[in-house]
């Protein structure tokens, strides 16, 4: 298996709140939430960041954000408000390296971000 958290997770070595999953992408609770709703999806696909992913991969990209509206009305606050995430490399915070969109709400949101 690839030495990847993320990877890990999506094959059920390292164990996760499981959200929502299909054949392309895991979504599960973060460890550390920052809202009351904090969801991660992952696709199961490694990709070190969005910078790795080829434009052939559109299709799976466009797929996690048409899930992404359906875990937000899964988690509740698909109405009330929610923001996507996508940090990538070294001055976006990215600790992962594995492609994972953030999915928080339940609470206002600030902007800009930091
Ligand atoms: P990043 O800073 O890379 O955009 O976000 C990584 C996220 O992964 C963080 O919000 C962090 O709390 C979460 N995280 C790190 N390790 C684990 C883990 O083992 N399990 C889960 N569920 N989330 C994790
Ligand atoms: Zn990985």
């Amino acid at each position: 298996m690839h030495d990847c958290l993320f990877c890990k997770i999506a094959a059920k070595a390292i164990p996760a709140k499981v959200v929502y999953e299909d054949d392309l992408i895991l979504a599960f609770d973060d460890i550390r939430p920052m809202a009351p709703v904090h969801t991660l999806i992952i696709p199961k696909e490694h990709f070190a960041s969005l910078n790795e992913v080829p434009a052939e991969k559109a299709g799976l990209l466009a797929h996690v954000l048409v899930k992404a509206k359906e875990i937000a009305a899964l988690k509740g606050v698909a109405t009330t408000g929610y923001r996507v995430v996508l940090n990538t490399a070294r001055d976006s915070g990215q600790e992962v390296l594995h492609i994972h969109f953030h999915i928080l709400g339940g609470r206002p949101m600030l902007w800009p971000p930091g």
